[in-house]
């Protein structure tokens, strides 16, 4: 793979959440955010004219959370919720997953490591405290959707997920490419799952760049070993484009990569 090249000021960076810019945890509500990396994406945000959001299987409400008391134009539940630069909402129609829910959470009952989480628009299955379950949810889930439609199973690090159809990080990505602050100017998406390995191709296409963090194969052009590295990256980028130091910023002595 190439090196990776530090952001440039006509950069529309997009930023997956967990296993990119957070390290993941034993649960996903455990994830902890380092208050440097709020500062750091506070003072990217502004020094690329607003053209820095984040792309989640999270809900936006969520992503607020955790990088609170910063507010980025998100896209959540992998783009069937997003918040524009201009901070309006769009959702996707609620698909109806009672069945669903009331199969999945059967299925807890009897194996209680899983963990249900229902989002506004989709339902996921956590099994990283039982791996071994993962076939098992796998051929549940996919037995549930054959009396349904309009929806999908998408297959994370130690989650399945049901949402809407033909939502990926690709268009949601391509959706804001269509409007400022975002249009004109060169992708960059960063991510660590095979759930983002749609938006590596949306920015190819794009004739941006894809920043995997991890090792494996992709779509993406470069990589950094783990979160860690890319929060590196972005703080020295961040410098780099002279941005102002803001609270919880990274210090001036962090190593260049
Ligand atoms: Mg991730």
């Amino acid at each position: 793979m190439s090196s990776l090249p530090l952001i440039e000021p006509d950069t529309a960076l997009f930023l997956d959440f967990d296993g990119t810019l957070a390290d993941l945890a034993p649960r996903p509500e455990l994830v902890y955010v380092e208050p440097e990396l709020v500062g750091t994406l506070r003072a990217l945000h502004t020094a690329l004219g607003g053209a820095l959001a984040i792309v989640s299987g999270r809900t936006v409400a969520e992503l607020d959370n955790f990088l609170s008391p910063l507010v980025l134009p998100a896209a959540g539940v992998h783009g069937a919720e997003v918040r524009d630069s201009a901070g309006r909402r769009f959702e996707m129609p609620a698909p109806n997953l009672g069945g669903m829910l009331a199969r999945l959470e059967d299925l807890a009952l009897a194996h209680p490591a899983l963990r249900i989480e229902r989002k506004p628009m989709a339902l996921a299955v956590h099994y990283r405290s039982a791996p071994e379950l993962e076939q098992l949810v796998r051929s549940q889930v996919a037995e549930a959707l054959k009396d349904m439609s309009g929806v999908e199973m998408l297959h994370g690090k130690m989650v399945v997920e049901v949402k809407p159809a033909g939502v990926t990080k690709g268009s949601a990505i391509e959706n804001f490419m269509r409007e400022a602050p975002f249009a004109g100017r060169k992708p960059v998406f960063a991510g660590d799952d095979v759930t983002d390995e749609d938006g590596f191709v949306m920015v190819n296409k794009l004739g941006g760049l894809g920043v995997l963090v991890g090792q494996r194969a992709t779509a993406a052009t470069v990589s950094v070993n783990n979160p860690a590295a890319l929060r590196l990256w972005l703080g020295h980028s961040a410098r780099a484009l002279g941005a102002p130091a803001g609270q919880g910023d990274a210090p001036a002595s962090t190593p260049a990569l």
